[in-house]
């Protein structure tokens, strides 16, 4: 079988990851991650603590090569929540950075620290190689797990509900890698940089094993900054991934930062997921920059389902086509809109514990129900109009998008963020509500104002009834809107 991560394999001497000062060879990865790999090797489940560090990086290779699953944890999550994901999860190791402070909860499984320098790494791996061979340079890796076997275990994003851990085997991680290779034409020449959390899809299985598969490398900010987006992609980095909420700063700043602007022109790829990105961002980087945001749509049990392509002319509104090897189709459609069905190699197994939650998420014939309403454009583009749960309005007998009112009010030159919710209402059976957070919070745009706007952008029942000021919209980690902490 052939391995998830040739570069690795091979020990090449390229650089891999680079955080800060901090950067790794893959051979210098390998070699750190051959110790840990070792130490975990018969363990069940393991933990990483999942900071955005090199020993994150060096802890989910070595479970990776050592054939263990392994959880990546958020480190800022609450205790209620990590409580639920670690007795949920059942690791027996959490791997860590050496400085890092563990909450209590985490005190019954056996820590092992990380390091993230091969001298260390290698010091530290002494006392439990028996054999006592040396374990310098290009440490033999252990053969490659079953394609089937699992391997990383990712909880969702908890937008809609408490998280649930999607289990992902290899064959799902190599297949989505390798479609967005085809659809970005990526290779071991692209520098990505990256500033996103190392515990969900987009940060952790785009993001850094993305470059790793390709043999390519990887930035990471630390924590994001337009500064060191402008930094990076002017030092030669190729291509950039971010979610909604950076490229919304980056619209923020772009017509008056020359050198940010330069930076993006002279990148390969834009890249959002993990939400919508609003029209009028994808708008203002592109007059400003000359560049079109790519979009890709995807989710934890499914990895990536569609993307615009490299060179395909990204239009906003739009994720693309479904990438190869994706099989996608629109169910119960009315006006052209409906769930997102899916299949392929690309898919998780199943929601750990969860086989009910599992089943209910397939059809009977086999196709998973993303949740996810759309509609598909005259050349088979997706276009996402938002979750069948939250963002479909039934107002008036008119079934109305959430995602197009937000646009719309966020084309107002007063809002400068928006989410648009339905609520009960006697008369209309569902009212259309808005929550905007005003670009000026001393002088707010009047309430009729802005629903005047909507009815003349978009149409008279797509107004908002109810228009409520907010000095910010609920946001988790990934900068999505919780719309379910939306209610009065
Ligand atoms: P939970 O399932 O716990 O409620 P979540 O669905 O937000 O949380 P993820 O798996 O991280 O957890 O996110 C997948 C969802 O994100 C998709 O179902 C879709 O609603 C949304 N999404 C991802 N990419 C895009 C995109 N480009 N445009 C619109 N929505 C997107
Ligand atoms: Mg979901």
């Amino acid at each position: 079988m052939s391995p998830l991560f040739p570069s690795l394999h091979a020990a090449e001497p390229r650089e891999a990851v680079r955080f800060g000062e901090h950067a790794l060879t893959y051979a210098e990865l390998a070699a750190a991650a051959a110790a840990p790999a070792r130490r975990i090797k018969d363990a069940g489940r393991v933990a990483v603590w999942a900071t955005p560090t090199p020993q994150t990086v060096v802890g989910v290779v070595a479970a990776l090569v050592a054939g263990v699953p392994v959880v990546p944890l958020n480190p800022k999550t609450g205790e209620r929540e990590l409580a639920h994901i670690v007795r949920d999860s059942g690791p027996t190791v959490v791997l860590a950075g050496r400085g890092d402070q563990l909450p209590s909860l985490l005190g019954r499984l056996t820590r092992i620290d990380v390091a993230a320098d091969v001298a260390a790494a290698a010091a530290a791996d002494v006392a439990v190689d028996a054999e006592g061979s040396p374990t310098k340079a290009g440490p033999a890796l252990p053969p490659e797990p079953d394609e089937e076997s699992p391997a990383l275990i990712v909880y969702t994003s908890g937008t809609t509900g408490p998280p649930k851990g999607a289990v992902l085997p290899r064959r799902a991680i190599a297949a989505t890698l390798d479609a967005l290779r085809d659809a970005w034409e990526w290779t071991a020449d692209d520098v990505l940089v990256h500033g996103l959390p190392l515990f969900h899809v987009h940060g952790l299985i785009l993001g850094i094993l993305g470059p790793l598969r390709r043999g390519g490398s990887v930035r990471h900010l630390g924590r994001f900054s337009v500064e060191g987006v402008t930094r990076e992609l002017s030092a030669g980095a190729t291509m950039l991934f971010g979610v909604p909420t950076m490229y919304h700063r980056i619209a923020e700043v772009v017509d008056r930062d020359a050198a940010l602007a330069k930076a993006l022109t002279g990148a390969r790829l834009l890249v959002s997921g993990s939400a919508a990105l609003p029209a009028p961002d994808h708008r203002r980087i592109a007059h400003a920059t000359g560049r079109a945001v790519i979009e890709r749509y995807g989710m934890t049990e499914t990895l990536m389902l569609c993307a615009e392509r490299a060179g395909g002319g990204a239009r906003p509104g739009t994720v693309g086509a479904p990438l190869p090897g994706v099989e996608l189709r629109l169910a119960e459609e009315a006006d052209g809109i409906g769930e997102v069905q899916v299949r392929g190699p690309n898919l998780f197994t199943g929601y750990l514990n969860r086989p009910d939650a599992t089943a209910a998420a397939f059809t009977e014939d086999g196709w998973f129900r993303t949740g996810d309403l759309a509609s598909l454009d005259e050349e088979g583009q997706v276009r996402i109009v938002g979750r069948k749960a939250t963002d479909l309005i039934k107002s008036g007998g008119y079934k109305i998008g959430a995602g197009e009112i937000e646009n719309a009010l966020l084309d107002h030159p007063g809002v400068r963020e928006a989410a648009v919710t339905g609520e009960p209402d006697d008369d209309l059976g569902e009212r259309i509500v808005a929550w905007v957070v005003p670009r000026d919070p001393q002088s707010p745009p009047e309430e009729h104002e802005l629903t005047e706007h909507v009815a003349r952008e978009l149409a008279p029942h797509k107004r908002p009834r109810v228009v409520h000021f907010l000095t910010e919209l609920p946001r988790n980690d990934m900068g999505k809107i919780m719309k379910r902490a939306l209610h009065v």
